[in-house]
Parts: structure tokens; sequence; C-alpha cells
């Protein structure tokens, strides 16, 4: 059977169509409607933070939050992500500066921020990638030290916790994915959690055209707002999701036995402190150590029909639409990583004997060269 590098996470088809049944009745399908505003309480609760504020995904919540934010110039962040975190910066008119990253998380070292900070810097921009925790302590002390706002990029990082603290509460805001290929979804959403009231207060508008009310726009917002299908689809998922994890840490901890001692190939190590949620689960590999090479471990699994990304390559500075605007080499820790990671399946519907087969896939293709 075929395996997938994600698998999205249902409820049943039941539990679904009883919870948008009333919906039939209401006629209320979204600006705010009652499962959006359950949905935003539940979270709260969930995610240990203040506020939440519901998107239709994690991209334009990002963007509206850098929006709300009245920034100018440039944002220090990495290269080492989803395309979407740099276009929400450039997208702002705003100037992506690219800082390496830390090998031992591939999360933005902080150790290389401050050298990066000019006269024109106004914000950081750090993604908790694969759901690793930045090196929230330092960024804060930097960022305070230099005037500097934080928007992390959690859309990985749902449920993380750092000594009990929900990840959603570091730096002024986060930003939250609830896309289908996500560990928590509401089909297509997002989230920003603040302990910023008027930041809320400014998100509120700018995701309904920047209505404050009937006869006053205020801001030049767009429309960003989560509809009522999708709210339902989060509370469903809501009720599972710590399941779900629980499932997903059993691949994490066969993947982990069967890979850790094989020359060549790196896994990261656990972080202290952290509660994770196995959101993705990357290897690197090491093609002199390893004897084979990226392409050849993808191309054996994909014989057995498992398919594997290269997440995260290329590096979005090296993307094509920003072609001869920045410089990679500045950022050598993450080209390393971008050409040799790859990303193992994972989701809460694979079983230890699927991690065990494909391990010996991996296994298998030590020693066999370049293909
Ligand atoms: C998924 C993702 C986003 C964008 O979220 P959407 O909900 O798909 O718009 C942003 N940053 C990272 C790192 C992501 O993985």
């Amino acid at each position: 059977m075929r395996i997938n590098v994600i698998r999205s996470s249902m409820p049943s088809f039941e539990e679904y169509t009883e919870a948008i049944r009333p919906l039939w009745d209401s006629v209320w399908l979204t600006n705010m409607g009652a499962n959006h505003e359950k949905l935003a309480g539940q979270l709260c609760e969930y995610l240990r933070v203040k506020n939440v504020s519901l998107f239709v995904n994690g991209h334009m919540a990002l963007e509206m939050a850098l929006q709300a934010m009245d920034l100018e110039g440039e944002v220090i962040t990495t290269p080492f992500t989803f395309a979407s975190t740099t276009h929400a910066i450039v997208r702002n008119g705003l100037t992506p500066v690219f800082c390496d990253i830390d090998p031992n998380n591939y999360t933005i070292d902080a150790t290389k921020i401050e050298e990066l900070i000019t006269p024109k810097t106004c914000a950081i921009v750090p993604v908790h990638v694969y759901g690793c925790l930045c090196d929230v302590e330092e960024i804060e002390r930097i960022a305070k030290k230099h005037g500097l706002k934080v928007i992390y990029d959690a859309a990985h990082a749902f449920g993380v916790e750092y000594k009990g603290i929900g990840v959603g509460n570091f730096g002024d805001a986060s930003m939250f994915s609830f896309h289908a290929t996500k560990v928590f979804h509401t089909i297509e959403g997002g989230a920003i959690t603040t302990g910023d009231e008027e930041l809320i207060d400014k998100l509120r508008k700018l995701k309904d055209f920047g209505i404050k009310d009937e006869e006053i726009v205020d801001g030049i917002g767009a429309n960003a707002k989560m509809n009522e299908f999708c709210a339902v689809m989060g509370l469903c998922n809501l009720r599972h999701v710590d399941g779900e994890i629980e499932k997903r840490s059993l691949v994490t901890k066969a993947y982990r036995q069967n890979l850790s001692d094989i020359e060549g190939i790196s896994i990261l190590p656990v972080q202290k402190d952290v509660k994770p949620n196995h959101a993705y689960f990357p290897i690197v590999i090491d093609e002199k150590e390893f004897g084979a090479d990226r392409q050849t471990v993808i191309d054996s699994l994909e014989q057995q029909d498992i398919h594997t990304r290269k997440y995260f390559y290329p590096l979005t500075s090296d993307m094509d639409c920003y072609k001869g605007m920045f410089d990679s080499s500045l950022t050598p820790v993450a080209k390393h990583i971008a050409d040799r990671v790859i990303t193992l399946p994972m989701s809460a519907s694979l079983t230890q004997d699927d991690a065990d087969r494909i391990c010996g896939i991996i296994r298998s293709c030590k020693g066999a060269g370049k293909q």
C-alpha cells in the first residue's frame, strides 16, 4: 500500500456531519459564527494562550500579523523553511535578512542574530521548524535589547510546550497553520496567538477588510476569515489530537531505534524540557559516511511506494522568485542541511511495522553508491 509523507487525520464521517447539521438551521456559514468562537475558545485552552485569532490559513495569519505591527525595513529570519515565511515578509514590503540555522535543531542560530542587526532591523521571524523549539530565551533577550518585534512561525509547533509553557506564548505573536497536512487541521486554516489585546483587535478588523463597524473602515485589510465548516472540522479534530500525537510518538520511537546507529545518517536530538508534537521526522544523509546519496535513498523508498519529501529544499533564499537577491553561501549550515535532508513519512495512521520497514529499506541503501 502506498505510504505518503503525510496523511491527514480525519474525524469519523458521522462525527463531522452531525456537527455541521445545525448550520442548515442557522444558515450562519462564516463571519465569526458560533463554531468559530467556540474553536477560538477551545484553542486558547489547548495551547495555553491568552488570545487566539483564527484565520483562513496560516500564511494570511502571518502576513496580517506583520502588517498589524506597522513594520518597516529589515526582518531577520531563516531560509530553511516553507516558502510562506519568506513570502509573508516580502509581501509586506519588508526585506528578509537570512540568518543561519543551528545544526542541532535547524531553527535560527541565535548566536548569529546580533551580527545581522542594522539600524533598519525591525523584527525577527524565527521558525519552530519540524516542531523544534527555537532558542526562545536568547531570542527574547536580543529582541528586548534592540527593541525588535518577534513573530514566530509556529506552523509546525501545534501543542509544543517548553517547561509547561505553550509555545504560542513566546515573542509578540506566533502563527499556527491548520492546513490539512499539519498535526492539527481545519482543512485550511491558521491562527495568531498573542498576549497583546490591541493586536488581537487589529487582526479582527484586518481579516475582515479593515471593517470596524457598519460605517467605519479604518484599516486596509483583506478577507482572511475562517468559515464555519472549517471551524467544525477543527472542533472535531481537537477532540482526537492528543491520541493522534501519541500515535505519532510511537512512529518517532521506531525511527529513532532503527536509525540512531547507522553511520552517515543524522537524526535530531531530543530537546530538553520540550514536550514534542512529532510533526515530522527529518533525517540528514552524509553521502561519504553513508556510502550513498540522498537521491538513492529517496528512489529506493519510492520503488516500494513509500514517498518522502526534501523538506526543506531548496532554501527559500534560492527559490527562483528571489533569483539574484540573496546569497545562500552566507547561511552554510542551512545550505548543507537543505542539500542532504529527507523527511520520512509521519502520520498517526503509520504503524511501527511501517516505520521498521522504511528503516530497513534505508539501511539497505548503505554503501550502495550513486544511482
Ligand atoms: C504550512 C506552513 C505555513 C503556511 O501555512 P498555511 O496554513 O498552509 O497557509 C507557513 N510556514 C510553515 C513553516 C509551514 O509549514
